[in-house]
């Protein structure tokens, strides 16, 4: 074990178990790598409750700044209050746009797959998509969640995917969206993958579809090595994973940034386990393992890995597991692997890693250029308490004179109007899409501000408006379902 750096890594106990598991994976840190000096800093519940509606006070953001590195146990998240989660302010506000979720077979830990070899990597883009967290209630009665997905954000979770493939000895990365129905964003994904691909042909690449992918991983999970995908769908197949290979307690994590990386297991703060010291901490003792990869501190991380591996091997495991012997306490389980320190598992190999290569911070805010730029109309989004019927005469009553036209207006996705001869159940939110007569590059504002009037001299409330836009002669927006 290497003597010669100090690292100082700022220690976030967390809410609920996240205590217990923490004090576990310190112990064997401590144990494997006396070259830590921890910097304890709070988050999570404790701190709403004092008023602090981010849920992560300065001090805490100052000792990650100060220290690049945490290891932070699960902090609960209020529901349905203002409050936002604390894990999510964290992951963005160091900008750790990369999860990384290792799904491995466990021995000793008996499963329906078991034997299979289970052996995959989930990397998860963890600062976009619908975790952007931009939510109107466009009317009382409709909510809107905003999924941004940016090319800058795809050209570094997927660099990140075939870096890490690489570091790790893998030998294939799958991409996994929903390109076939958001096609834009998902499509970006899909896009950016696989021109990326052609840069690792060391690596064997496949775009799956989310859905088929969850499909394949509860039939045949083995056929993965790394799959990358977006935050929402990561959330969901990485827990999907920790349900192949012996549950939560066995899915450590890392969120990964340009400088700073914070390490958490998967799990939530599981409150009723809470202090009973019955839950399984190995998920966070091997994200500590990750943690000491990352700085650097190989031969400690497999001492603690090792342990861990004979420990459950040798039949010594917490209530979660479900075998013929009994399970022990999350602090008897600790120091099992303590003493197991020097030990190797029979039936487990430590795979040969090399330090990852994290994509540098890219210095420009644009990264990609269009030469020719149209606005061909503007979606005006208005809350309507009456029909298609009614709605659509007076949308075009209020186009007369204004330099728009009615193209069409959708309501939840679908056209309603013109009339379709169809009766989909509808909501008081409608997007009422405008064509402008003449496309120009940028709609003069009092054009806009007249067509908004104009609405409003029918008495219709409008809540946001998008332009319609054309970059290089394609559309920039999709069509809504039924549109021709
Ligand atoms: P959870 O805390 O992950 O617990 C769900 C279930 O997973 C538990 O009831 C337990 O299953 C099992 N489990 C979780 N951790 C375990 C462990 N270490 N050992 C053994 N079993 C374990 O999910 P939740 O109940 O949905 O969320 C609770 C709170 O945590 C919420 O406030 C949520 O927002 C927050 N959360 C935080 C994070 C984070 O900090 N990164 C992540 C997820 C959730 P059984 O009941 O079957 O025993």
């Amino acid at each position: 074990m290497s003597q010669l750096k100090t690292h100082t890594i700022t220690l976030i106990a967390g809410d609920g178990i996240g205590p217990e598991v923490v004090a576990s994976a310190k112990t064997l840190i401590d144990a494997a790598c006396p070259n830590i000096i921890w910097e304890e800093a709070e988050a999570g519940a404790e701190v709403f409750k004092k008023g602090i509606a981010s849920g992560v006070p300065q001090a805490t953001i100052d000792s990650l700044n100060r220290t690049r590195v945490a290891l932070k146990g699960p902090l609960e998240t209020p529901v349905g209050f203002g409050e936002k989660s604390a894990n999510v302010t964290l992951r963005k506000l160091f900008e750790t746009f990369a999860n990384i979720r290792p799904v491995r077979e466990f021995p000793g830990v008996p499963t329906r797959f078991s034997g299979s070899g289970i052996d995959m990597v989930i990397v998860r883009e963890n600062v976009e998509d619908l975790y952007a967290g931009i939510e109107h209630m466009q009317t009382p009665d409709v909510a809107q969640c905003l999924k941004l997905i940016s090319s800058k954000g795809c050209d570094k979770i997927m660099r990140t995917a075939f870096e890490f493939a690489r570091s790790e000895g893998r030998k294939s990365v799958a991409c996994a969206t929903k390109a076939n129905i958001m096609k834009k964003t998902e499509g970006l994904v899909k896009s950016t993958f696989e021109k990326m691909a052609k840069e690792y042909p060391d690596l064997e690449s496949w775009h799956i579809i989310i859905d088929n992918c969850a499909h394949q991983l509860a039939k045949k999970p083995e056929q993965f090595d790394v799959i990358v995908t977006t935050n929402m769908n990561g959330d969901i197949i990485s827990d999907l994973g920790s349900g192949l290979i012996g549950g939560l307690g066995f899915a450590p994590g890392a969120n990964i940034g340009h400088d700073v990386a914070i390490f958490e297991a998967v799990h939530g703060s599981a409150p009723k386990y809470a202090g009973k010291d019955t839950i399984n901490p190995t998920a966070m003792i091997l994200s500590g393992v990750m943690m000491l990869r990352y700085l650097g501190e190989f031969e400690a991380a497999s001492l603690i890995e090792n342990a861990v591996m004979h420990t459950l091997e040798s039949g010594i495991h917490t209530r979660d597991v479900v075998t013929d012997t009994p399970p022990v306490g999350t602090k008897a389980y600790t120091a099992a692997i303590l003493g197991n320190f020097g030990k190797k598992p029979s039936n487990y190999r430590i795979r040969e890693h090399k330090p990852m290569k994290v994509p540098a911070r890219p210095s420009s805010t644009v990264v990609t250029k269009v030469e020719k730029r149209e606005t061909i109309g503007m979606d005006v989004f208005v809350e309507f308490g009456g029909g298609a019927a009614e709605l659509g005469p007076k949308l075009e009553a209020a186009c007369q004179g204004t330099g728009f036209k009615l193209k069409m207006i959708s309501n939840r996705g679908t056209v309603v109007y013109p009339l379709t001869g169809t009766a989909p159940d509808v909501v008081d939110q409608w997007r009422c899409r405008l064509y402008l007569e003449i496309p120009v590059v940028e709609v003069p504002l009092p054009q806009v501000h007249q067509m908004l009037q104009a609405i409003e001299g029918q008495g219709l409330r409008w809540m946001h408006i998008e332009k319609l836009c054309k970059f290089d002669g394609a559309d920039a927006f999709t069509k809504a379902q039924g549109e021709n």
